[in-house]
């Protein structure tokens, strides 16, 4: 039997409100993942859907003071070639174009990825290394909750079932580089076996990395910032020993899982040496 809840689709953030405060409804955004998942075969499908998609308030990509706002039904297909992304956060562009195919990148959006709350959701390694804030409304108001702690246990988030998630908030930090890294199988289509974000900033006190941030998808129940290996690479100028300590650390401090897409040891290696070859790309030699 076909699944077909009943779609709501308001046109205002508004009626959305009223809608979600009478009733519980499931949001669909590009619905790349909803779909997948309203065959009643991964759990209970909803019993009612609320198209976002015609929610202007919820679109945009824009540069406030030294804030970039993403709207959360920002496609991938908009964050690789928004002028906003590849002036800002190229990093992001970046990641995004390695999200599914085109077809998918068309119609999936940052919003979704984030609430979809996947450990291997290949945005949310880098919303953990940019410090990125998440605005979510309801008819009650809107709160910001830090990305560190949107995602609390596996699959779950910080949102409660009335609230929207609104747009991304991302501080721009001056002299600030952001790498972003995914292994998979191929080099489209492919759910990531590690992830990787790290972001540094470089400053007048010294040619050391500082405010290191390293965050990893694939690799726990949740997306995580690496904290012990950011303490051995935090404030040391780029040298081989670091680089080499950074990768001993990491493979020491992830505990990963063995699933169908690799096993432990495989992730755990994996993720130590994408660190060691970025942090010696990186150092220049
Ligand atoms: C073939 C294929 C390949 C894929 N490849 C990748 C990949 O390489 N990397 C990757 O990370 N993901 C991948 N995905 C997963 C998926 O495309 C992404 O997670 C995508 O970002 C989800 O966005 P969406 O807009 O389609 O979300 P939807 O499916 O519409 O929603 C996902 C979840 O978020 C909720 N939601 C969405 N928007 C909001 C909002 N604004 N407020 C509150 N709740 C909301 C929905 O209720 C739902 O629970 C792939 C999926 C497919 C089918």
């Amino acid at each position: 039997v076909p699944i077909e809840p009943p779609v709501s689709s308001p046109r205002s953030l508004d009626e959305a409100y009223a809608l979600l405060a009478a009733e519980p409804y499931r949001p669909m955004a590009g619905a790349t993942d909803l779909l997948v998942q309203i065959t009643g075969e991964l759990g209970p499908p909803p019993e009612r859907v609320l198209d976002l998609w015609g929610l202007t308030e919820l679109r945009g990509i824009s540069v406030d003071g030294d804030r970039l706002r993403i709207g959360a039904l920002a496609t991938f297909a908009e964050l690789r070639t928004a002028p906003e992304i590849l002036r800002e956060l190229p990093a992001l562009a970046e990641a995004s174009a390695t999200i599914g195919a085109a077809q998918i990148q068309n119609r999936a959006t940052i919003g979704g990825n984030i609430v979809n709350a996947s450990p291997a959701g290949d945005s949310l390694p880098l919303l953990l290394a940019t410090d990125a804030e998440l605005v979510l409304g309801s008819g009650r108001g809107e709160r910001t909750v830090a990305a560190s702690s949107f995602w609390p246990a596996y699959r779950e988030t910080a949102r409660a079932a009335d609230e929207l998630l609104l747009r991304i908030e991302i501080p721009l930090v001056a002299g600030r580089t952001v790498r972003y890294r995914k292994v998979g199988t191929r080099r489209a289509q492919a759910i990531s076996k590690v992830v990787m974000a790290l972001a540094w900033r470089v400053d007048g006190a010294g040619p050391g990395w500082r405010e290191v941030r390293l965050a990893l998808g694939s690799v726990a129940p949740t997306p995580i910032r690496a904290r012990r290996t950011e303490q051995v690479i935090e404030g040391y100028p780029p040298s081989d020993q670091v680089a080499a300590r950074a990768r001993d650390t990491l493979a020491d401090e992830l505990e990963p899982i063995d699933d169908v897409r690799s096993t432990a040891e495989y992730r755990r290696t994996v993720a130590a040496r994408v660190l060691h070859r970025l942090l010696r790309d990186e150092g220049g030699w």
